[in-house]
């Protein structure tokens, strides 16, 4: 059995990966990073909108946008009147793409990116087994592996709290320049959205998947019925076709930050992005947060392996200080709106749109706490 000893392997190249690969390569160490798909991005499993302060993290967005966002509109249940957020700007973009140009960066600098195996088993000294039989005992391992992180897992951080999600891609009738947001107490600790992306939109919904709704085949089935639902409003409506492009959903990572450093053996392991469990727990938005993450943990690598043995540390309180502010906010507006449903309750639609981002109530003053909440709990 060969076993190759790279300095650095980062399992998944979606934006976390990629960028920690490039980070990591541009620092000029040796570094193999390991993708199961046949390609970086596809299929595309999001609904791909981005704020536009990803041009300072990825100056190249442009290349791979399909439109622009100027504002949001929220509709609470069956309302067809929306509340307006103007001045939210973001980009629709091509996410295929997006992931694919972070990847070939990524080898650009030097990363050796591998496609078609998937990490099977990660052993207690930090030697990592691959489905194909490749197996790696690297100095340092960087889990980018998306919410459902057999690196997390190795070291015993594990994104429980899940939004699963089921989208289709529909003909838009007129063109659009919002992201709509649908709010309803059926949509339980999720939402539903129409993201325009030129001559299509993205339409979909995500619902949590703990206890009632844990069971796979009736969360499957209670998403289907509910997203019919929202395309037949949608076409009464007018505003989309009825013909559907393509089907995609996937798992949301909704419980906030997970301690996202630690040793196995003689090898020290650093979580970035979905796996590190630094999606927004109401939005769930996470691809900036995944460039912003892996770049910053393929820094912290390059310091690591440089001698700095300060540097693991240092990653996880610079995480706490970036993301911990939004990520808290998020989680309590979160349990606030789950709580409601408490003994067969629901919230109402005033309780709804207070618990969503374009409310101000949302923004309303928080005790000043930068800390993880799971973290300092030590219950993650
Ligand atoms: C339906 C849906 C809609 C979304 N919409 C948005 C949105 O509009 N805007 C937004 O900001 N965020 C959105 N998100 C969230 C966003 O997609 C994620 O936060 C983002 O992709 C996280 O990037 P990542 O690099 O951490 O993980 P991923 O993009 O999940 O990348 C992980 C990679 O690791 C690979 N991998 C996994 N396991 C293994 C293994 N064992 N071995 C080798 N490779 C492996 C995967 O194939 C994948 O390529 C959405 C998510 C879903 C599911």
């Amino acid at each position: 059995m060969t076993v190759e000893m790279p300095d650095v392997l980062v399992v998944g190249l979606g934006p976390a990966g990629s960028r920690a690969a490039e980070a990591t390569a541009r620092a000029g160490l040796q570094v193999v990073a390991l993708e199961k798909r046949a390609q970086a991005g596809t299929p595309v499993q999001c609904a791909e909108f981005v704020p536009s302060m990803i041009e300072r993290d990825v100056p190249a967005v442009g290349e791979v946008t399909e439109q622009t966002i100027a504002r949001m509109l929220t509709f609470v249940e069956d309302d067809d009147r929306a509340e307006e957020t103007p001045e939210f700007r973001g980009r629709m973009l091509d996410r295929g793409k997006f992931d694919r140009l972070l990847a070939e960066n990524a080898a650009k600098a030097g990363a050796d990116c591998r496609y078609g195996a998937a990490v099977l088993r990660i052993g207690a000294d930090g030697t990592v087994f691959m489905t194909d039989g490749q197996v790696f005992k690297p100095k340092v391992l960087i889990g980018a592996d998306g919410p459902r992180s057999r690196v997390g897992a190795a070291i015993g951080q594990v994104n429980r709290e899940l939004v699963e999600t089921r989208q289709v891609t529909v003909p838009l009738v007129l063109p659009h320049d919002a992201t709509d947001i649908f709010l309803s107490a059926d949509y339980r600790g999720g939402y539903g959205w129409l993201f325009p992306k030129g001559a299509v939109a993205n339409v979909g919904l995500g619902i949590n998947v703990d206890g009632a709704l844990a069971d796979d085949k009736s969360t499957r089935r209670g998403l289907k019925e509910m997203l019919a639902a929202l395309l037949q409003r949608l076409a009464n409506e007018r505003r989309i076709g009825t013909k559907a492009y393509a089907l995609t959903g996937g798992a949301i990572p909704v419980g906030g930050r997970l301690k996202s450093t630690a040793k196995l053996g003689a090898t020290a392991v650093l979580l970035a992005g979905d796996a590190a469990g630094l999606t927004n727990p109401v939005t769930g938005a996470g691809i900036s947060s995944a460039v912003q993450s892996g770049t910053m943990a393929g820094r912290a690598v390059a310091d690591l392996v440089n001698g700095r043995a300060a540097a693991l540390d240092g990653y996880e309180e610079e995480l706490g200080d970036i993301f911990d502010a939004a990520l808290n906010r998020a989680l309590r507006r979160r349990r606030e709106l789950l709580a409601c449903y408490a003994d067969g309750g629901r919230p109402d639609a005033r309780t709804l749109a207070d618990g969503w981002i374009g409310s101000p109530r949302y923004w309303r003053p928080e005790p000043q706490d930068k800390t993880n909440e799971k973290i300092k709990e030590g219950t993650s």
